[in-house]
């Protein structure tokens, strides 16, 4: 018996946006907002056929299939000794806004309030 993938109600801010209908099972039915990378100037870089590649940490909203939305860290570190560290952690909006507090707070401490790159 055939079963066909039934759509899916997409999270508001998914860049899709169409259900998921052409997903080939549940766990490709996830929703993904924009994503937005920071280069990490301080990690290490690698060289490939298109230049550098620095190491990143990105930022997107996600929800997986029945799973609530999250704010999805992902890190992409690159390692030469030890390979590169590609993982994702998950937070709630609660610890999101958490962390955001903190890292503002510490860019403070470190650059003093008054430096903005806007
Ligand atoms: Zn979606």
């Amino acid at each position: 018996m055939s079963a066909d993938v039934i759509t899916i109600e997409c999270a508001p801010w998914c860049e899709d946006g169409d259900g998921h209908a052409e997903a080939s099972g549940r766990g490709d039915q996830s929703c993904w907002g924009p994503a937005d990378y920071t280069n990490l100037t301080l990690e290490e870089i690698a060289q490939d056929s298109f230049g550098s590649v620095a190491s990143q940490l990105g930022v997107m909203a996600y929800r997986g299939f029945n799973q609530l939305p999250a704010a999805y860290l992902h890190l992409h570190l690159i390692h030469h000794e030890l390979g590169d560290l590609d993982r994702a952690v998950y937070l709630t909006a609660a610890e999101a806004r958490t962390l955001a507090t903190v890292l503002l707070a510490v860019a403070d401490t470190i650059e003093g309030p008054d430096v903005c790159p806007n």
